[in-house]
């Protein structure tokens, strides 16, 4: 589990140009763009009337409050229904900001969910084999989230700020430029300070989400093993282990607050700098008659002005690059190309004549999943209809053998053929739809029993289900259900048994009629009763297909038109039952020792 973690977060690190990243983040706000210029606006209009603040105080104060009481009492009709105005517009911009800006950012994290579930979809078995899912969609998650809030901070901080910073320092600037100075030196130095300290922090932080993920990781690791735990008596051990990972968990956590305590203190400090500065520099100024008192009042009101778009945006690179970072792994993972995929101009799967449907053939194939290679040069010719049987020992490239039909690998040299058509030449629809499986592990969806029938054909007849139902043997079980064909089942199926659940995924096959068919230990989990049962299910969903069947029953081989051998990657050797016992070979052998005389 945590390596996985580390894989993906080392996988992050891979060549992309930061201006590629930026411009496909970019591309993510085409379709907003009115929000999002909208939101900016707002951003401009609030910073502004910030900035005017002081300013109409100040024009105030000379103009009326340092009057006659009766010049100031006239005037504060003015200065009521200017400010109520300003508040109001600032208010409605406020609102704005927040509630579209983040549905804005909301928006986008759909957009590139739904990109990136389209690529979960499109991608290959090999990604699969060599990541783990249920750790990638929970990073991926988080990533979208990150990404979101830059989506919708980025331009408002930026803006917001960035103006606010600017737009104080210009106005004290024509307030008196020595003291602003001053002010802008001191303020370079606090924020570098300040930064470097977020800095540090960050790196901490870091440290905690992956202390964190080892947290989940010893949880479900755990819990899912919690039948092993208890049978072995492992509650202490895993009890031991799952102290290590929290005190480590606590460890980085404590380091992290004393980085937050410092960086708040610091932030006070700042704060406490610049009114210093102000004020005593300020005394100064007025003692040599540069400064107007009332300026310097001003003076301080913009620094409470300038001092939090400061810090924002100190905070606002923490968003920036956990942003960027989730959105370069989130590139990286739409990047990949799927290994497997239609060639330009595949056409469908031809219909051919009904009498040669489904000749199979293996020609020559090697096939390695990563450096070893574990299909040597395998050959063999399945007629139209037949039904061969695949055996040899545990890890002899059965199950590999079948894999490479509907493609779910592509070969590494020679080809696999369907009536004579490399499948590598037709469309996968309809590659995968001329092939039914039926393996050792169904998986049901969350549904009713009909819903997961019903997967084997989209938009099959109700009569067609029962009907399927029925050639799998599952329709009496089905109908004594609780609802019958609308009974849900579990997440897994948990409320079926297994006999129950495979006669599920038998029928689903009938429903798509395949005119090919691979059934690869598909009784092998199941209790001898059960197994009969299905056995004769299976027998007559194999009726009429070419049917490659993997299986330990010797009745199920022995009944096979062809039992093909295979050991190391290869067949060894081929023909019928009677056939292989005379020759005497590996068959004959392996007939014996599991068999018996
Ligand atoms: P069989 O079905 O005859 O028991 P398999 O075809 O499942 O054999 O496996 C053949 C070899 O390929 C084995 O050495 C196995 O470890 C390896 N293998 C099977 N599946 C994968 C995979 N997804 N990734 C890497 N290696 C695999
Ligand atoms: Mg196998």
């Amino acid at each position: 589990m945590s390596s996985t973690t580390d894989d993906i977060l080392r996988e992050s690190y891979a060549e992309v140009s930061a201006r590629r990243v930026w411009a496909r983040f970019i591309g993510y706000y085409g379709p907003y763009k009115g929000l999002f210029f909208a939101d900016l606006a707002c951003a401009c209009v609030l910073a502004a009337i910030d900035l005017a603040f002081p300013q109409f105080l100040n024009f105030f104060t000379k103009e009326f409050f340092l009057e006659t009481p009766e010049r100031i009492l006239g005037g504060l009709g003015l200065i009521l229904l200017l400010f109520l105005g300003l508040y109001a517009v600032r208010t409605a911009c406020q609102f704005f900001i927040t509630c579209w800006g983040h549905i804005m950012g909301a928006y986008m994290e759909a957009d590139m969910r739904r990109d990136l579930f389209a690529q979960f979809q499109r991608l290959s078995f090999s990604y699969y084999d060599r990541h783990n899912t249920g750790a990638m969609m929970a990073k991926v998650t988080s990533d979208l989230f990150d990404i979101s809030e830059l989506a919708h901070h980025g331009p408002e901080n930026l803006f917001i700020c960035t103006l606010k910073i600017i737009g104080s320092f210009a106005l004290l600037f024509m307030i008196n430029v020595p003291l602003t100075a001053i002010m802008l030196v001191a303020t370079i130095v606090m924020a570098a300070l300040s930064f470097a300290l977020n800095y540090r922090r960050r790196t901490v932080f870091r440290e905690n989400r992956e202390r964190m993920a080892g947290i989940n990781a010893t949880v479900q690791d755990s819990l899912g093993g919690i039948r092993v735990v208890k049978s072995f008596g492992g509650e202490a051990a895993e009890r031991e282990k799952f102290r290590n990972a929290n005190e480590a968990f606590l460890d980085t956590k404590k380091r992290s607050y004393r980085f937050l305590g410092a960086f708040h203190a610091m932030n006070s400090l700042f704060m406490g700098v610049l009114y210093t500065v102000t004020v005593v520099g300020g005394g100064y100024f007025v003692a040599q008659g540069t400064l107007a008192v009332t300026d310097l009042a001003i003076y301080a009101l913009y620094i409470g002005i300038f001092i939090s778009p400061v810090e924002q945006l100190i905070n606002f690179t923490e968003t920036l690059q956990k942003g960027y970072a989730g959105f370069r792994r989130f590139m990286e993972v739409l990047d990949e190309h799927p290994d497997v995929a239609n060639r330009p101009g595949a056409a469908s799967l031809a219909e051919a004549d009904p009498a040669e449907r489904g000749h199979v053939e293996y020609r020559d194939v090697q096939f390695a999943y990563d450096a070893d290679p574990v299909l040597r040069g395998l050959s063999l010719d399945i007629p139209a209809g037949a039904t061969v049987a695949l055996v040899g020992p545990s890890g002899g490239g059965k199950t590999t053998t079948c894999s490479l039909l509907p493609r779910f690998y592509d070969v590494n040299g020679g080809a696999v053929l369907i009536d004579g058509v490399d499948v590598r030449d037709v469309t996968l629809e309809s590659l995968r739809g001329a092939i039914g499986i039926v393996q050792q592990d169904v998986y049901l969806f969350a549904g009713t029993v009909r819903d997961n029938i019903a997967y084997g054909r989209p938009g099959a007849t109700d009569a067609e289900i029962v009907e399927a139902a029925r050639c799998a043997n599952a329709l009496s079980f089905i109908e004594a259900l609780p609802q019958g064909f609308d009974t849900r089942v579990g997440e897994r199926g948990a409320r079926l048994s297994g006999g129950q659940k495979q006669r599920i995924a038998i029928a689903r096959v009938f429903l798509r009629d395949p005119r090919i068919l691979i059934l690869d230990e598909a009784t092998s989990a199941l209790d001898n009763e059960s197994e009969r049962a299905i056995q004769a299910s299976l027998d007559e969903l194999s009726r009429g297909r070419t049917t490659l069947i993997i299986a330990h029953r010797l009745s199920t081989i022995r009944s096979a038109q062809l039992i093909a051998v295979v050991e190391g990657g290869r067949v060894v050797e081929q023909g019928t039952h009677d056939e292989l016992l005379t020759a005497n070979g590996t068959y004959a052998r392996y007939y014996r020792m599991q068999f018996g005389e």
